[in-house]
């Protein structure tokens, strides 16, 4: 794939029931091994950003009407969410959607569907993400219902690393945590990026904390980029101090 963006998404419109029109143009690069935070207010379209990307739209009624999605240098039009999480894309979906009948163990042996393993080979994996989330590991038999939000988060994510991505989508990981625990889940997601590779774009309300991990934002108003630049460039204009930073 050489030294293009892992991620290339290009002046998308996409219509729900055939005639909301929800995107109007979006266009977004991440670069390989990059952090990209797609901010913006309630409804401005992220959620819808990161299914289109992921191809899970169709199960919504919606459908991407122009533009074009490229990742990994390939069209993204004729994938379903299978293929993608096969070549290395997996979406952690809003709200956690963690199994809570079973145990955080059990989710996380869920996350390795697409490449069954076993034995050593699935102990290792799991290994690998208690390494990443030493309280997973002590959490490892709980029933994932009865763990906290950021628990709960962090089985999310977990599971989502046990199919070996080289990009994680991230819709709001910190939707409904307290400041300290939404700092050490975004300490572990770059050290995902920095130890792992792992590109991530993910889609935040708290602009704050977005901006302080990302290396660069788009910030989404009313289904249009209304604005992108660096991550420092964004935290510090005035604009974006003004409408957004402190928001969360
Ligand atoms: P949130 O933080 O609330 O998820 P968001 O920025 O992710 O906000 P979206 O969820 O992408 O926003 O929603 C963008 C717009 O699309 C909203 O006006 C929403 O009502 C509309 N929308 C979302 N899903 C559907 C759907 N399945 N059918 C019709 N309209 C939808």
């Amino acid at each position: 794939t050489g030294a293009g963006p892992i991620l290339a998404v290009k002046n998308i419109e996409v219509i729900y029931d055939h005639v909301i029109l929800v995107l109007r143009g979006v266009s977004l690069e991440v670069p390989q091994g990059g952090i990209v935070a797609l901010l913006g207010g309630n409804g401005a379209g992220k959620s819808t950003t990161l299914k289109s990307i992921s191809t899970l739209l169709a199960s919504e009624r919606g459908a991407v009407t122009k533009g074009s999605i490229e990742f990994r240098g390939e069209r993204t039009d004729q994938l379903t969410p299978g293929d993608l999480v096969g070549m290395g894309m997996v979406q952690v979906m809003e709200g956690r959607h963690c199994f809570g009948h079973l145990t955080v163990e059990e989710n996380l042996i869920t996350g390795a569907y697409t490449r069954p393993i076993r034995g050593a080979e699935l102990r290792d994996a799991l290994d690998k993400v208690y390494a990443y989330f030493p309280r997973l590991k002590v959490r490892r038999s709980s029933l994932a219902g009865y763990t906290s939000g950021g628990e709960q988060q962090m089985t999310a994510i977990g599971r989502a690393m046990m199919a070996k991505p080289n990009m994680l989508l991230l819709d709001e990981p910190s939707m409904g945590l307290a400041p300290q625990i939404v700092a050490e889940i975004f300490e572990i997601v770059r050290d995902l990026n920095q130890k792992e590779g792992v590109s991530i774009l993910l889609a935040e309300q708290n602009t704050n904390v977005a901006l302080k991990y990302a290396d660069y934002g788009y910030i989404l108003e009313s289904g249009r980029i209304m604005m992108d630049g660096p991550a420092k460039a964004l935290a510090d204009n005035k604009d974006v101090k003004e409408f957004y930073l402190g928001m969360s």
